[in-house]
């Protein structure tokens, strides 16, 4: 397949998560260098899942990936499993399924080494989320009080 160097343009980031845009910016791009695929990629997006592990998903017809970060994600020991994973789902857009493909936890990127990812300032930190989820249980269980008399 021959590989079309577009400009950096027509990448598009999508940040759902409480992590720097400039430091995602500097992984999308990292990663798609790597991996000389520019222009393959439209589009990169980042959430959180509740879970601990790393996710990832391609949606091939759109071009587009999501990366999901594991909660409590730590970039000193977690950033490789996100490389690995982003690689994996640039492979998917390049067109490799499963059966084409190593399993992705046995690649091993480098380009992630010099990279770091940090809390946005203005992020909620895990202490804050705690407390406002009990203001909100409170809430709720008032809330039944008033609608149900329990
Ligand atoms: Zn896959």
């Amino acid at each position: 397949m021959g590989l079309k160097k577009l400009s950096n343009s027509s990448l598009k980031m999508v940040n759902r998560s409480p992590y720097r845009g400039d430091d995602l910016l500097r992984f999308v791009h990292a990663g798609l260098k790597a991996k000389n695929c520019y222009g393959l990629v439209k589009t990169v997006e980042f959430l959180v899942s509740p879970y601990f592990r790393t996710k990832g998903y391609a949606y091939c017809d759109e071009a587009r990936i999501q990366v999901i970060f594991p909660r409590g994600f730590n970039p000193a020991k977690d950033m490789r499993e996100l490389a690995q994973v982003y690689e994996h789902e640039i492979d998917h857009i390049f067109g490799l399924e499963h059966k084409d493909m190593p399993d992705w936890w046995t690649l091993k990127p480098t380009w992630q080494e010099h990279l770091c990812i940090r809390l946005r300032k203005d992020a909620a930190k895990p202490r804050d989320e705690a407390v406002l989820e009990r203001k909100i249980r409170t809430l709720v269980d008032e809330l039944d009080r008033v609608r149900y008399g329990v």
